[in-house]
């Protein structure tokens, strides 16, 4: 079995959020059962040297709307099977998908160039590809050109890891991208009010779409979670399955992590310990032994960013402290960048630090996740993994994934993939009311540590979901 493996961010060359973890651990999963090839943007970001990246020796040309791309096809030295696309207009750049000004005005050009290119790139390299697997807006595309211009015979299977972000464009794309307008500018295909929608298209031309949690792909067909896109969702309902996510077990594990101060497992929380008391004096906080709860996310109304800001003023008076890490939306960033000296128990840093949100899951007793909508989630899983119990509101992925330690039969713990607090409803309340419980339960540190080393012994790995993604490929 081989696959192509398409995405606009894989860790460590490239992440943003979750894409870029899944994009990593799904395909180093399956390579255990079949050959998987991943296909990145050389994006100028990442460091050639440090990953030996080179030039295959292989370079093709595709004209689109009258002028000539070139794209360069680079591999890594440790692993033949990843393959990057270099071309000047999708890498040259700092940023991904935006800067400080916003999204890029040419993202529709540089991942519609993207996916032609992932295309070409099997022709080119001679690649035995017998299934293309996609992942959102981005590569959503390729499902289109598949099989509308290309007409191959390869399957296609869309993952769709957050139906908020869909590529809306200008319609003046179909002859950027020199589409045919009578056969792709329609309702079943790329036409979204009287805009062109990626995601869309890459919906109805696909073979198989696949979310990443059971309980995401029933809301994403509901008009509340489905952005939309509901009813397009409901009529490819036939083949849409919602896959669990897991997460590396190599890249997160306090074992081995390098980021982390001291390494541990559930035999030696006291190690766990050390690591927070090292991140809180790293940081000047000296109270050490109240509990520690932590956020880590994109700065977005989707993570339940406002109200965590409104808790703030709530838990100043908690003997507890918060640190929150993030970044996003510029007005997250300015209000976050004002607050961070208004409360001496809450710490804020902004930005994207790979290093810090590793010290953040192994010093923290708590991790925060008022989502108002979740896909999967990693950020719960890898909170568990580091032995930090995660609060999260019941949605999505967290639903599947979390079980609220007050609904427990401790006599049957094998039962529970996952334990921590959840909460019903997205208001303040609510979300104190989480809080509040978690500094009951670590009063009764006892019971807090059994639910903390039964999730750590927990497998939230790819070994299940990696199974039925092999399945829907055999199929
Ligand atoms: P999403 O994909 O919606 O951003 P996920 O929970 O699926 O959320 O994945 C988030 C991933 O990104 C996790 O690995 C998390 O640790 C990481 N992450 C998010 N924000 C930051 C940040 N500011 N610095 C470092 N890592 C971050």
């Amino acid at each position: 079995m081989s696959i192509l493996f398409c995405s606009s961010e894989i860790y460590p060359y490239a992440k943003s959020g979750g894409l870029g973890d899944v994009a990593q651990s799904l395909p180093e999963a399956l390579r255990k059962k079949a050959k998987v090839y991943t296909v990145l943007p050389l994006y100028q970001t990442i460091d050639r040297e440090k990953y030996h990246i080179e030039y295959t020796g292989t370079t093709f040309f595709y004209f689109l709307d009258g002028v000539e791309h070139q794209f360069d096809i680079f591999t890594s030295k440790n692993n033949k099977y990843e393959l990057f696309i270099y071309n000047p207009i999708i890498c040259d750049r700092e940023g991904l998908y935006h800067d400080q000004f916003g999204d890029f005005g040419d993202n529709a050009l540089r991942f519609g160039l993207f996916s032609y290119a992932c295309i070409e790139l099997i022709f080119h390299m001679k690649l035995p590809i017998e299934t293309i697997h996609i992942n959102d807006w981005q590569t959503a595309l390729i499902a289109l050109l598949a099989k509308t211009k290309y007409h191959l015979s390869q399957k296609v299977v869309l993952t769709i890891h957050n139906l908020a972000y869909q590529g809306i464009f200008p319609k003046t794309v179909v002859d950027q991208l020199s589409l045919d307008w009578e056969q792709c500018f329609k309702p079943e295909a790329l036409e979204y009010f009287d805009k062109v929608n990626f995601l869309k298209a890459g919906i109805f031309y696909c073979d198989t779409i696949t979310t990443v949690s059971p309980t995401y792909a029933h809301e994403i067909q509901t008009p509340l979670f489905g952005k939309t896109l509901d009813s397009t969702l409901r009529d490819n309902s036939y083949k849409l399955k919602g896959i669990l996510n897991g997460i590396s077990y190599d890249v997160f594990d306090p074992q081995t992590d390098p980021m982390i101060f001291k390494h541990y497992d559930y035999k030696t929380l006291e190690d766990k310990q050390i690591n927070k008391k090292k991140l809180l004096k790293e940081i000047g906080f000296v109270e050490t032994e109240k509990p520690l709860f932590v956020f880590i996310g994109r700065f977005t109304h989707q993570k339940g960013i406002d109200l965590l800001i409104e808790s703030f003023n709530l838990v100043k008076n908690f003997e507890a402290n918060f640190i929150v890490l993030g970044s996003g939306e510029d007005n997250y960033n300015t209000i976050f960048n004002n607050i961070s000296v208004c409360y001496p128990n809450v710490y804020i840093k902004v930005g994207y630090d790979e290093t810090f949100s590793r010290k953040l899951y192994a010093a923290s007793d708590f991790l925060l996740m008022p989502s108002l909508f979740e896909p999967c989630g990693l950020n719960q899983m890898i909170a568990m993994r580091y032995g930090s119990m995660p609060i999260v509101a019941k949605t999505g992925g967290l639903r599947d994934s979390v079980t609220d330690f007050t609904d427990v039969d401790y006599s049957n713990l094998r039962n529970y993939t996952g334990i921590g607090i959840t909460y019903e409803e997205h208001n303040i309340f609510w979300f104190m009311h989480a809080i509040a419980k978690a500094l009951s339960l670590y009063g009764n540190y006892k019971k807090y540590q059994k639910i903390i080393k039964h999730n750590m012994k927990v497998d939230h790995s790819w070994k299940k979901s990696a199974k039925e993604y092999l399945e829907i490929y055999k199929s």
